[in-house]
């Protein structure tokens, strides 16, 4: 998709107000700047087409180590054998056709005060402004004995490709009668309602494929995302194929042991046929060479522009960021992108940066063609992120079959639009 300005500003409309989206920097739009941008997902792809359309003269890098990208919204569909993974897959081509110098290569170091990237095989690269939406890392051993290596026996698929379908191999080649167990991390983690759409779609997998399996998930924590919608729909569809069992109820995970295929709890040991452990997460591992991380492992970030509150000239957006109460999404990635890029733009331009109102949709499948939502409004004023109280809120409980349905095709147009402001 090549976007026009009215397009832009429309796309831009779906969260910001009008006193932003009326500001276009007419003088930063002649000036020459260089804009690299590490990660050319859902955050970094969405920054690099909004750039080069407010400034056609910036020099604008997108480095991304992989070739092509691959989506994890609607992966969990892939898991449950609803939909090809070649749906998932995403190229760079459109954004190169705009003008983005695209780099495939792994960005190894920023130096926050030379304002320079290392890629690996060790060229360099200068910028005037540094956008960074590297998503997550796993915590490798956070969880005792899930390391790299584990997670090829008991895949994470919590970054999509690879280790979706090692995950959808798993439960294919999977007995009717055996066991699922998945390892639901604490927060905070990319996609807060995800483990449970996940769920949810294995769980039809079980009921439709092997119906004397089950699924049990382990959780770490007492309360999730949607929790009454998920609740309602696992009472009524899959009674028999999924339990949950809360953090204060043993579901915690200690400790993995790939060698017995064990998942240990305070109280049980757990040996399923599949499990599906994702674990803790932190930021990409670049913030922490740009040292734009702190201590827990996510990036601080000014709400007004997403700059990172540890370093001037760098930008962080997406699921890197600290923006609770904003969720780790596709859907917040794609619209800081937006902020981020556009207040680049009124810098350049000397234009005041005004607070605006964000919101962020999340759909959850809960069958292959029923889905539930959340949404969520904010503010980003006195450089602090807040809950529009009364705004936004779930699906209803108790709905007709038809909203649910209703639901997953307005899903279904989400993802067609979020990729395409993102890949084109
Ligand atoms: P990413 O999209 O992960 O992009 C990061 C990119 O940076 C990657 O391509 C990576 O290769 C690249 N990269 C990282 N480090 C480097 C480096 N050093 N050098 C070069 N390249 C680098 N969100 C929704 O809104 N709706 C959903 O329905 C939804 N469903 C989900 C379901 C699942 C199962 C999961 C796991 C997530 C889901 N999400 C959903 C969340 C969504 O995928 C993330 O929030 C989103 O991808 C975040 O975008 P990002 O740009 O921060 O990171």
């Amino acid at each position: 998709m090549t976007l026009t300005r009215r397009q832009t500003l429309s796309g831009l409309g779906l969260g910001l107000g009008l006193g932003i989206a009326t500001g276009i920097p007419v003088l930063a739009q002649k000036m020459s700047v260089r804009i690299v941008i590490i990660g050319g997902g859902f955050g970094g792809a969405s920054s690099a087409q909004y750039l080069k359309h407010l400034l056609p003269n910036a020099d604008i890098t997108l480095v991304e180590s992989n070739a092509n990208y691959v989506a994890c919204p609607f992966s969990n569909l892939v898991i449950g054998g609803d939909r090809d993974i070649a749906d998932q897959t995403f190229g760079y081509a459109a954004l190169k056709a705009l003008g983005v110098n695209i780099i495939h290569a792994y960005a190894k170091d920023v130096d926050p005060i030379a304002r320079t990237v290392q890629l690996a095989g060790d060229a360099a690269l200068r910028y005037d402004k540094l956008i960074l939406s590297p998503g997550i890392d796993m915590r490798w051993n956070a969880l005792e004995g899930y390391d790299e290596a584990a997670a090829e026996i008991m895949p994470h698929a919590w970054k999509a490709g690879a280790q979706t379908l090692l995950l959808r191999k798993q439960l294919e080649k999977m007995e009717n009668g055996g066991l699922v167990v998945m390892s639901a991390p604490p927060a905070p983690f990319r996609c807060p309602p995800g483990p449970y759409e996940r769920a949810s779609l294995i769980a039809h997998y079980l009921k439709t494929h092997k119906p004397k399996s089950k699924l049990i998930i382990l959780d770490a924590k007492d309360s999730f995302s949607k929790m009454p919608l998920f609740k309602e729909a696992w009472a009524e569809l899959y009674p028999e194929h999924l339990e949950w069992r809360a953090g204060s109820f043993d579901g915690r995970v200690t400790r993995v042991d790939t060698a017995s295929r064990t998942l240990v709890t305070d109280f049980d040991e757990l040996k399923p046929a599949v499990a599906n452990v994702i674990p803790p997460q932190k930021a990409g591992e670049i913030a922490r060479r740009a040292g734009v991380a702190d201590d827990t492992g996510w990036c601080p970030i000014h709400p007004l522009n997403f700059e990172s509150r540890l370093h001037k000239h760098i930008h962080v957006i997406g699921d890197a960021t600290v923006a609770s109460p904003m969720p780790k999404s596709a859907f917040s990635a794609n619209l800081q992108a937006k902020i981020a890029a556009i207040s680049i733009a009124q810098e350049l331009n000397g234009t005041e940066i005004t607070p605006t109102t964000l919101v962020n949709t999340c759909y959850s499948y809960t069958a292959p063609d029923e889905a539930v939502s959340i949404v969520g409004v904010y503010h980003n004023s006195n450089d602090e992120l807040t809950s529009v109280k009364g705004a936004g809120g779930l699906s209803p409980l108790n709905a007709e079959k038809s909203i649910r349905q209703t639901e997953a095709q307005q899903a279904k147009d989400w993802f067609a639009t979020i990729t395409a402001e993102a890949f084109g």
